[in-house]
């Protein structure tokens, strides 16, 4: 037996084994090609979210629409690992360049999901974007358990948000330190609210919200 080592940022055996094709054309190589890449890139060029005056600066690469929603499925529903990475490196291209210290917070997901998906897709896209700029990644936030956001309206989404996450106090938040907060998706924008909430509550000064995709530009 070949002694494979488990670590997330690796591809997976399978990954190895069976070449992707691209999800857009067709194309073998990448599960994205570089030509379906940069449509996605010229389509949402200019995607604004609204958010309060005391909101920090957000930074979106696309919506979730078409190709890039389909992207997001496959890795978050059907756990083919390869996505991770395309996703991370469209995150690299979309967003401006930031200060070398900055550190990525994925906004945790529930255990639930990852326990049976096999994988924790937005740590992974973290992890994979962290790597590409030399950023360190921190699970600064801990999702609190029975706060399922899934199927539920927008008021009950709002509300449960409020008490989804708590900070994990075995690490220290630096007031100096840039950080990244990361979540693949902004709905209502309701878990991202909470969890910048939670992050100044615990000392940081400097951040950042960053997106992969927008449900609907229009919430
Ligand atoms: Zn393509």
């Amino acid at each position: 037996m070949p002694n494979i080592v488990k670590n997330t940022t690796l591809p997976s055996l399978l990954d190895i084994l069976a070449p992707h094709s691209c999800r857009g054309c067709g194309h073998i190589g990448n599960v994205l090609c570089d030509r379906c890449k940069n449509n996605i890139i010229l389509e949402n060029s200019d995607i604004k979210i609204k958010t309060p005056k005391s909101f920090p600066p957000i930074f979106v690469a696309g919506q979730r629409i078409g190709l890039l929603d389909n992207l997001i499925q496959d890795l978050k529903y059907h756990s083919v690992r390869a996505v991770a990475k395309t996703l991370a490196i469209l995150l690299h291209q979309t967003l401006p360049r930031f200060e070398s210290s900055t550190t990525i917070v994925p906004l945790p997901t529930i255990s639930k999901h990852i326990r049976s998906r096999g994988l924790d897709h937005t740590l992974l896209i973290s992890k994979h974007f962290a790597k590409i700029r030399h950023f360190r990644v921190e699970k600064l936030l801990i999702r609190n358990q029975n706060t399922v956001q899934v199927g539920t309206d927008r008021q009950t989404r709002i509300k449960q948000a409020t008490k989804a996450y708590s900070i994990n106090l075995s690490i220290k938040v630096n007031p100096n330190t840039t950080y990244i907060l990361f979540d693949d998706v902004w709905t209502t924008g309701a878990s991202m609210k909470a969890a910048v909430k939670k992050l100044r509550q615990a000392g940081a000064k400097k951040i950042i919200v960053a997106i992969l995709a927008v449900s609907d530009i229009n919430q």
